[in-house]
């Protein structure tokens, strides 16, 4: 029997009716990247099981000849007519997504105008197989007198607690022979679940005035959540070293104690170990920590752990997020400044805005903490203040005026506080945010430049290998010994890169370590821990790179910090353009002078007197903040109205214009109260045309699915030109 399962009132018919039961049909997201056929078609329910406990499920759908991957997101009938007898789903393994995650992924594709068969991607179970892992725990008896050397060894490192038979075994050799041995005559215990005294958070130290005060906030707020209410998010701003972190593995504890688990969401793992270490260290067995370097075994283990609830505390980048927590309490958004949050492809979604989603899904709370905020941040959290050092003052700022002191890319001062290193010890930092040798290349005599053939933008020259490189498409070229439109030999070098600087500082200073690095460098697996490793280790190390030197890693000893070029990234056509600067300063300051060692900071500047540049100075972060939020509102940027951007590129240079013009007539009669910016052109990447439409909006959610419906009216247009759109809903950089 049928019932007219595509209907509205089919659940009152029922209702009416003798029980006749309702046929099980659910919704089906097949996982393909065809966006017309990402989004949810009936099926059947696998015969003998309700429609609602596959909610979750990966299954095997027909879908015209073909079978397809799919999740069932929902049980019951969508929008279409009642599947035919034949469109059965099959349930593919036992694995099912927690239904909560399955909503989030909805949510976060029509948010973020993406395909739900791209943001299920985002929740689905990994590939590999767990092995699960093994505890090991000394019993409470007495040690036989007869042993051998290997079974006493082995009890010897458990007297200090249990641990993780892997591990034993990797530390002290013990064989797994042994353990069994052990275990049969009743000395040791082996459990799958870490033992009960590992679980139990180590102990904090005792908290400052400020961040008790930060503290009891937290966790009213915490408590807030748990209850049903919905507590604003809160943003802990603290200047670097005041004992921020502290302050959220307190909320995570109280989390805990409630019997909820926690997210702590890090920029990237690779960057901040010390913030990954802190947290395992305090919480233990307890710590699920994900990053991109785990194998697939690995990371099934820590999903597996994460879906059992051994492990309700995650740690990792913006996918950790999607980690099937249960039970949420807390989720920290730890430099929150980040642009790493933002993904850079579809499902282009911002892991700060999608937090605030999945904590109120759970009623639990969301606390960001920088020491340099976004405005964004600044305007719409509650904010808790950190306001000193512990342990120890900010470091001075002096600014060079680069006009006057001359020297670049070392001026005398800061070759002063080079020398100084090289002479009574400890690390400095040097950032330049410019990878290569030099910006450009230039003929002296008639003046030509060297550009990318399919860029426009000029070439950098690397000296390691010695190429002319596009930092767009990576084209390569070797570097010209004459100049090919008049054949003059003089070819001058414009501006300097880390590669020079790193080869300047060697060679001024042979008593310093000079370490760099910088995407080159990095571009090897295991090189940015090895440099790390290296400059924290070294003493006369100076540190040479972009701006990953100034990410969230603390280094003892840094006695000077300095910008050599501090208004490299002002130039650039982008709103935050700023707002990036300033961070990067501040949080150039901040790796210097810790741990108690004086410590000092250099900007080189060619324009001192620029705001940004002021105000960092003095580490002037609420001063920045509120100066900036003013000068949006003024402007109508960001959070007083939301971007949304759309990007055509193509081969042909006039079509991302003209399809763009055709987006932007309809949108100004769809949302005639949002502003659009443009068609403007933007310059060619790798030989593609490109051109941007934006739109300011008060409601991002609509117009991101307006434009996102009327970039898919261009299908046909696009194809035919070879071209390709782009909705990007919050964009973070322009
Ligand atoms: P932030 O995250 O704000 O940069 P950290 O959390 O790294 O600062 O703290 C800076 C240093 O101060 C760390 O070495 C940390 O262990 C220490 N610390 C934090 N809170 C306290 C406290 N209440 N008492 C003593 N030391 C603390
Ligand atoms: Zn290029």
């Amino acid at each position: 029997m049928r019932t007219p399962a595509g209907h509205a009132d089919a659940g009152q018919d029922r209702d009416a009716g003798p029980e006749a039961p309702p046929v099980p049909v659910v919704q089906v997201v097949p996982l393909v990247t065809t966006r017309a056929l990402a989004r949810p078609l009936d099926y059947l329910a696998p015969a003998g099981i309700a429609a609602d406990e596959v909610v979750g499920a990966v299954v095997t759908a027909p879908l015209g000849p073909r079978t397809v991957t799919g999740v069932v997101v929902a049980a019951g009938p969508g929008s279409g007519g009642p599947p035919a007898e034949d469109l059965r789903v099959v349930v593919d393994t036992g694995v099912r997504i927690p239904p909560d995650l399955v909503e989030l992924a909805l949510r976060v594709a029509e948010r973020y105008g993406s395909t739900p068969a791209r943001t299920l991607a985002l929740v689905l179970p990994p590939k590999g197989t767990a092995r699960p892992t093994v505890w090991v725990e000394r019993r409470a008896v007495d040690e036989p007198a007869r042993l051998g050397t290997r079974q006493r060894a082995a009890l010897a490192a458990l007297a200090a607690g249990p641990r993780e038979a892997s591990e034993l075994r990797t530390s002290t050799g013990v064989s797994t022979g042994t353990l069994r041995t052990l275990e049969a005559a009743g000395l040791i215990r082996l459990a799958e679940r870490a033992p009960e005294a590992v679980r139990a958070p180590r102990r904090g130290p005792p908290l400052t005035a400020a961040q008790s005060t930060a503290v009891t906030r937290l966790r009213a707020v915490v408590d807030e959540a748990l209850a049903g209410g919905t507590p604003p998010p809160l943003l802990l701003h603290g200047v670097t070293g005041s004992g921020k972190t502290e302050v959220f593995l307190r909320g995570v504890e109280h989390a805990l104690a409630a019997g909820r688990s926690a997210i702590v969401l890090v920029p990237e793992i690779a960057l901040a170990p010390q913030t990954a270490a802190r947290i395992a260290e305090r919480f233990g067995a307890r710590v699920a920590v994900l990053h991109s370097g785990l194998s697939d075994g690995q990371r099934a283990l820590a999903y597996a752990r994460v879906r059992r609830g051994e492990a309700d505390v995650v740690v990792g980048p913006r996918s950790a997020l999607f980690a099937p927590v249960a039970r949420l309490g807390l989720v920290v958004v730890d430099e929150e400044h980040e642009s790493a949050y933002k993904q850079g492809e579809d499902p282009r979604y911002d892991a700060r805005a999608v937090a605030v989603l999945r904590a109120r899904a759970h009623g639990a709370a969301v606390l960001c903490a920088s020491a340099t905020p976004r405005p964004e941040s600044w305007h719409a959290l509650e904010r808790l203040h950190l306001p000193d050092r512990i342990g120890g003052r900010l470091p001075p700022i002096d600014v060079v005026d680069l006009r006057r002191d001359g020297g670049y890319p070392v001026s005398r001062p800061l070759h002063d506080g080079l020398a100084e290193v090289a002479r009574d010890g400890g690390r400095a930092i040097l950032l330049l945010n410019r990878r290569g040798e030099a910006a450009a290349l230039q003929c002296r005599t008639c003046g030509r430049g060297f550009r990318c053939d399919r860029c426009d933008v000029a070439l950098t020259l690397h000296r390691h290998p010695s190429a002319l490189v596009c930092h767009h498409c990576g084209l390569r070229r070797a570097v010209p010994r004459r100049c090919p439109t008049c054949g003059a030999v003089d070819l001058s070098r414009l501006g300097a890169g880390t590669e020079r600087l790193e080869a300047q500082v060697a060679a001024d200073f042979p008593a310093l370590t000079v370490l760099r690095l910088d995407a080159d460098v990095t571009a090897r697996v295991g090189a940015l821990d090895e440099t790390l490793g290296r400059f924290a280790a070294t003493e006369r190390a100076v540190l040479v790179g972009t701006q990953l030197v100034a990410k969230g890693h603390h280094f003892d000893g840094v006695r000077l910090a300095a910008a050599v070029d501090a208004d490299l990234g002002l130039a650039q056509p982008d709103f935050r353009a700023e707002e990036r600067t300033f961070s990067l300063l501040v949080q150039l300051a901040g790796r210097a002078g810790r741990e108690g060692v004086g410590g000092r900071v250099i900007v080189q500047s060619w324009e001192p007197d620029a705001r940004v540049i002021r105000l960092a100075a003095r580490h002037a972060v609420p001063e920045f903040l509120d100066g900036e939020l003013q000068r949006r509102e003024a402007l109508e940027y960001p959070p007083f109205r939301r971007l949304v951007r759309v990007v055509v590129t193509a081969p042909d240079p006039d079509v991302p214009v003209a399809i763009l013009d055709r987006v932007a007539a309809r949108a100004g009669e769809e949302l005639p109260d949002d502003v659009l910016l443009g068609p403007v052109p933007l310059f060619r990447v790798r030989g593609r045309a490109r051109a941007h439409l934006l739109l300011k909006t008060r409601r991002p959610g609509r117009a991101g699915a307006v434009l996102g419906r009327l970039a898919a009216d261009e299908s046909r247009a696009l194809r035919s030109a070879d071209a390709a759109i782009v909705v990007d809903v919050d964009p973070q950089s322009l």
